[in-house]
């Protein structure tokens, strides 16, 4: 089992080079994926953020959409951020009229959430999930979630200000996504989250074929929790 998996970052547009260099720091072979076959190679994917309406575009352009949707439909593991959480995202609310997401995050995310006014903005968060102090959370015309269906962990919350309460990290199985931008701001701690996840993913499915459809609420339920599974493999999203 390599401990420094392989990870691709989704390259067709956003701020690539900043989570390629996150993810090395983080213990990862860190690789740029513009192609089908780039993205066969890797154990996990980053979507950057950018512009979500652009992204979509693109990776129909880059004939990445069905592969990429395959991929995170058969469990490869996937983190977000900003954009790449609304790529993430089963359904969005202010997304351009024919918008459309990869999915497989069970939530409804706001995009543009924080307003014209407050579009960007910096905030301490207090995050579980990573361990240590406060981690300082870049915004930048970030979502937030609105939704989260019952397989979904939320990991922070915004915690000042007219958007206090606002959810804006989540984990579900083995996608994570933040609304911020955690690869700019030099502190690692959410890229070795998911380094980890990959970990486990590698981990495990070097135990067995991972159950799908019918048999995978049972078979992943322990180490997933639950739903989340379900909603992936059989849900609304896998024949659209
Ligand atoms: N507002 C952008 C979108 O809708 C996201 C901004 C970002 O990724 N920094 O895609």
């Amino acid at each position: 089992m390599s401990t420094h998996p392989r990870i691709g970052v989704l390259a067709v547009q956003g701020d690539v080079r900043e989570h390629l260099r996150a993810l090395e720091a983080a213990g990862a072979v860190a690789t740029t994926v513009r192609r089908p076959a780039e993205l066969e190679q890797v154990d996990g994917l980053v979507v950057p953020g950018g512009e979500s309406t652009t992204m979509d575009k693109l990776v129909r352009a880059f004939d990445l959409y069905e592969p990429l949707r395959a991929r995170i439909a058969s469990g490869m593991p996937a983190y977000g951020s900003c954009a790449g959480m609304i790529m993430l995202a089963d359904r969005i609310t202010d997304g351009r009229a024919d918008q459309q997401t990869l999915g497989g995050l069970d939530i409804r995310v706001r995009r543009n959430a924080f307003g014209r006014q407050v579009d960007s903005f910096e905030e301490d968060l207090h995050i579980r999930a990573i361990g240590g102090g406060p981690m300082r959370a870049v915004f930048i015309r970030a979502p937030w979630v609105e939704e989260c269906g019952p397989g979904v962990e939320v990991l922070a919350l915004v915690e000042d200000g007219p958007a206090a309460g606002r959810v804006v990290a989540v984990r579900q199985g083995r996608l994570l996504a933040t609304a911020f931008h955690p690869e700019v701001t030099g502190d690692h701690r959410f890229h070795e989250l998911f380094v980890e996840m990959v970990r486990n993913a590698l981990a495990e499915d070097a135990r067995g074929p991972r159950r799908r459809a019918t048999g995978a609420r049972d078979a992943d339920a322990g180490a997933e929790g639950g739903t989340d599974v379900d909603a992936r493999a059989g849900g609304t999203h896998a024949g659209q």
